[in-house]
C-alpha cells in the first residue's frame, strides 16, 4: 500500500551492472568530446545518421518507419520515426536542451593590462561566479569570417593543448573579499581570462604610433593578434561574428570509490539530451510518431531562434505532415499538435546530507533511485510552471512500471527556498500534455555536477518506454 522508492544499486543483476557501465562509458565519452551546444548537435547528427536516419530536406514522402532529422543552426534539432498512425493522431515526444552555464566572450574580447593578456567575458546562465576562478578552461566555439566561412575553435581538453585561466584573490590579502557576500566576492567584470603574456618583438612601427606610456599594453596584445591570426587565420574583427565559449577542461571522471557516480561538466542537460538520443536511436517503429527535440538557449528563458519559445517546433512538424500526405491543411498541424504528449527532460536536485536544509519535505529526489517525475517546476505557489495532470502522470506510471523503470515523484527542493523552470510550459502552451522528468544531480550548474550512472541508465530506458508506446 505505501509508495516507496529502492536504491538500484542494491542487490542489482550483473548484467544490469554491466548495461548501466557501459552505457555510463558512452555517454562520458559523448560528453567530453561535445562541450558546446553546437558540438553536441553536429555529434547528435552523426550518431543519427550511423543509426539511418535522414536529413527531412532530402526526403520527400515520409511513410511508416521513415527515420529523418533537422537541424536550426546548430542550435537545436528535431529527429523522428514515424509511426503507424497520422500524424495528426500527435507525437510521442522528448524534449531536453543542450545549453549549459558557461562563460562567453564579449564581441571586442582582447585587451592587455600590465603586459598581461586577457579575453574579457559576459556569463551565461545561473553560474555561481566563485566556482569559476582558478579553474583550468577549455575555449571553444565557432567564428565566422566576413566572408562567410566558419572556422571551429575547440581549445584545451587534449592533453597537450594549452588551458584558460581566471584568477583570484590570494588569501593574504584577501581579508575585504571575504567579508563580502558571496554573490558579490567574484565580480562579473572580473571574469577576465588570462591569454597570454608576450610582449611582440620591437618593431619600428610600434615605437612610431605608441607614447612610451602604453606601449607594453599595445605590444602584449599585438603578439596575441599575430598569434591568433597566424595560428586560426582570425583577425580581431573576426572575433565579432564569434561565438566562444569558455566551458571547464576538466573531462569526465567516476567520482568516489565504488563505481556509482559520475562528475561531469554539464550534466544538465546534457544527460537528458543524450538519453533521448539513445532512446530513439534504440527503439523499434511505433504507434505513434516518436520524436525528440534538442533547444537551445533554456539557461537564460527558451528566448531566440533556437530556444523552446521559437517556431521551429511547430515549423517541422508542419513539415512531417505535408511530407506525410498529399493534402496538408492547417487543422491537421493543429491536431497533431493537440494530440501530441511530451515528456520534458531536465535535471533536478538531489538530495545532499551537506545542504538538507533546502529538501522538501517527504518529496526529496535521491540519487540511485531512478528519474524523477516532477508534476511542476516553479517556485513559491508553482508560479510560472506548467503542471501535468493526474491523468497523465497516471499514464507515464503505467509505461514506467511496465517496463522495469526505476522511478520516483519528487518536488525540487523547498517550497520557500527557490525553484526553477524548464522548457515544459513553452510544450504546454502548444495544448501538448507535458511531464517534466530528469535525474537528480549534485552542484547543479558548477563546473562539474555529480550525477548516478544508475539515474543516467533509468532515465533511458524512461524515455525509451514512453516513446514506444
Ligand atoms: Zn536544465
Amino acid at each position: 500500500m505505501a509508495y516507496e522508492t529502492e536504491n538500484i544499486w542494491q542487490n542489482i543483476s550483473p548484467e544490469e551492472e554491466k548495461e548501466i557501465q557501459d552505457f555510463a562509458k558512452d555517454y562520458a565519452e559523448f560528453m567530453d568530446e561535445n562541450r558546446t551546444e553546437r558540438e553536441f548537435i553536429r555529434s547528435t547528427v552523426e550518431k543519427l545518421q550511423q543509426e539511418g536516419f535522414v536529413d527531412l530536406a532530402e526526403v520527400n514522402n515520409l511513410e511508416e518507419g521513415s527515420k529523418v532529422y533537422t537541424t536550426n543552426q546548430e542550435g537545436a534539432l528535431l529527429a523522428a520515426i514515424i509511426g503507424q498512425e497520422p500524424l495528426s493522431q500527435g507525437l510521442n515526444l522528448v524534449g531536453a536542451h543542450v545549453d549549459a552555464p558557461r562563460i562567453d566572450l564579449k564581441p571586442r574580447p582582447l585587451f592587455a593590462e600590465k603586459e598581461l593578456g586577457f579575453f574579457t567575458t559576459h556569463y551565461y546562465g545561473g553560474i555561481r561566479k566563485y566556482q569559476w576562478v582558478t579553474l583550468p578552461l577549455a575555449l571553444h566555439g565557432v567564428v565566422v569570417k566576413e566572408d562567410g566561412s566558419k572556422i571551429n575553435i575547440a581549445v584545451g581538453m587534449e592533453a597537450e593543448d594549452p588551458v584558460f585561466y581566471i584568477t583570484d584573490l590570494l588569501p593574504h590579502f584577501a581579508a575585504e573579499q571575504r567579508e563580502k557576500k558571496l554573490k558579490e566576492a567574484i565580480k562579473a567584470e572580473q571574469l577576465n581570462v588570462l591569454v597570454g603574456s608576450r610582449p611582440a618583438d620591437d618593431d619600428e612601427e610600434t615605437e612610431e604610433n605608441n607614447s612610451d606610456k602604453d606601449k607594453d599594453l599595445a605590444s602584449v596584445k599585438k603578439a596575441l593578434l599575430q598569434l591568433i591570426e597566424e595560428r586560426h587565420g582570425i583577425t580581431e574583427e573576426d572575433l565579432i561574428s564569434a561565438e566562444l565559449q569558455l566551458v571547464p577542461a576538466q573531462k569526465s571522471r567516476d567520482v568516489g570509490l565504488d563505481n556509482t557516480l559520475i562528475g561531469s561538466y554539464a550534466h544538465d542537460d546534457r544527460i537528458c539530451s543524450y538519453t533521448a538520443l539513445r532512446a530513439l536511436t534504440s527503439m523499434e517503429t511505433g504507434s505513434k510518431t516518436a520524436a525528440i527535440i534538442l533547444v537551445d538557449r533554456e539557461e537564460v528563458g527558451s528566448m531566440g531562434t533556437t530556444g523552446m519559445q521559437s517556431r521551429f517546433f511547430e515549423n517541422v512538424l508542419a513539415r512531417l505532415i505535408a511530407k506525410s500526405s498529399s493534402d496538408y491543411n492547417d487543422l491537421m498541424l493543429r491536431e497533431a499538435l493537440e494530440n501530441s504528449t511530451a515528456l520534458s527532460g531536465d535535471v533536478t536536485a538531489g538530495f545532499d546530507p551537506d545542504f538538507a536544509e533546502i529538501a522538501s519535505k517527504n518529496n526529496t529526489p535521491y540519487l540511485n533511485h531512478g528519474i524523477n517525475m516532477t508534476p511542476y517546476t516553479g517556485a513559491r505557489g508553482k508560479g510560472g510552471a506548467s503542471e501535468a495532470s493526474a491523468e497523465f502522470r497516471s499514464k507515464i506510471r503505467r509505461i514506467w512500471n511496465n517496463n522495469g523503470v526505476a522511478w520516483q515523484a519528487t518536488e525540487m527542493g523547498e517550497v520557500d527556498k527557490g525553484g526553477g523552470g524548464t522548457i515544459a510550459k513553452f510544450l504546454a502552451n502548444y495544448n501538448i500534455s507535458v511531464l517534466d522528468c530528469g535525474p537528480a544531480v549534485l552542484s547543479m550548474h558548477s563546473p562539474f555536477e555529480i550525477a548516478s550512472k544508475a539515474d543516467l541508465y533509468h532515465t533511458y530506458l524512461a524515455y525509451k518506454s514512453y516513446l514506444e508506446n
